[in-house]
């Protein structure tokens, strides 16, 4: 059961409350490089990316932000680490929200700088403690788990921002590992009434990194805790939005995106399936509705899931038939089959 938090802007995003889960990524280029800062939210945004990230380390970074905000629609969050300063300087360029680490920012008067500015500016603040950025201090007094040096580490954080009645939060606390992350968004989530960002961070490279973080963001999201995420990848930032949309679908919280049913093949199977699914995966993503599609392999399963599906295809020897909303539409043979499904989702998608 989702316990309702507190709902808080970013910019033309609303997150906690009764909002959807909102999806964010974070840019891996250099923030300064605005053109290609620029050419990399676009795509975030084609993908279905709703808020994005950029790293600000230094003045340049912090400048550029202003012609970033002005060349995408999203709400653009500005990663601040060390420097208070950054972050005033970023809240002047209009970001939507600043993601500060409490601990390596480091005096409470920096942080309280933050937030009067932040209020100012009417901008939410994340508070967002990582396991591998603790304070030094908390690592070597709670020795025997690292959850409860992170839950910790946010309470102490958040102590200020109460104090001084600032309340636009957005919390995240992430751990690389699975069950500590668990844990700690357990703990948070029956302490606070912030918005909860979650995430499994240092995951890996897209595959592994993308079970690691269905498994644990599958787990909170089903146990009804986190109201933003975001699937840490190290590779393209697009493929953690794919990631997240995945487990969001999976688990029937979102469905905005198209989803592609394909069969594992096996020695039924007489054409390149795994060819065929990854042109039909590569392709479908490039559309912003909740279809199903299923490309499956042979006539023991395919006509059935393919007819359970939107759209489908079932394939024979060297030949397949495509299906809409369960009718066959055509056969055609193997080479022409993706382009006719494609042919059929446009006309019906243009019909709708
Ligand atoms: Fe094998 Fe056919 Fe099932 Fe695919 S649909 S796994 S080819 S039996």
């Amino acid at each position: 059961m989702k316990r309702l938090t507190r709902t808080v802007r970013i910019g033309s995003v609303m997150i906690g409350g009764r909002n959807p889960v909102a999806v964010q990524s974070m840019t891996k280029t250099k923030t300064h490089d605005v053109a290609r800062t620029i050419r990399q939210i676009r795509r975030l945004e084609r993908a279905g990316c709703e808020i994005v990230r950029c790293a600000v380390k230094d003045k340049n970074d912090a400048s550029a932000l202003s012609a970033i905000k002005e060349k995408v629609k999203i709400p653009v969050v500005a990663d601040i680490h060390f420097d208070y300063r950054l972050a005033l300087q970023a809240l002047d360029c209009g970001v939507d929200k600043i993601r500060i680490n409490p601990g390596n920012i480091g005096a409470t008067w920096k942080v309280k700088e933050i937030i009067k500015k932040a209020r100012d500016e009417k901008t939410a603040i994340r508070i967002g403690v990582n396991s591998g950025s603790l304070p030094v201090a908390k690592t070597r007094r709670i020795k025997h788990t690292s959850a409860k040096a992170i839950v910790e580490t946010v309470e102490d954080a958040l102590d200020i921002f109460i104090k001084q009645d600032f309340h636009d939060i957005v919390i995240s606390a992430k751990g690389a590992h699975v069950i500590d992350t668990i844990e700690v968004y357990n703990i948070l989530h029956k302490r606070v009434m912030y918005p909860l960002h979650i995430g499994i961070t240092e995951a890996g490279l897209p595959f592994r990194g993308g079970v690691k973080s269905a498994v644990g963001l599958g787990i909170l999201l089903f146990q009804g805790i986190g109201d933003t995420m975001r699937v840490s990848l190290t590779g393209d930032p697009v493929k953690e939005v794919i990631a997240a949309y995945e487990i969001l679908s999976a688990l029937s919280l979102r469905r905005c995106k198209p989803v592609l049913i394909s069969c594992p093949t096996c020695g039924r199977c007489e054409v390149d399936l795994l060819r065929m699914a990854k042109r039909v995966e590569s392709r479908i993503f490039r559309y912003n509705e909740p279809i199903t599609v299923a490309v499956m392999g042979c006539v023991v399963n395919g006509p059935g899931e393919a007819r359970e599906a939107d759209f489908g295809i079932a394939c024979g020897k060297g030949k397949g038939i495509v299906f809409r909303h369960g009718k066959k539409v055509c056969r055609v043979r193997e080479s022409l089959l993706v382009d006719t499904l494609f042919e059929v989702i446009d006309e019906n998608i243009i019909d709708r």
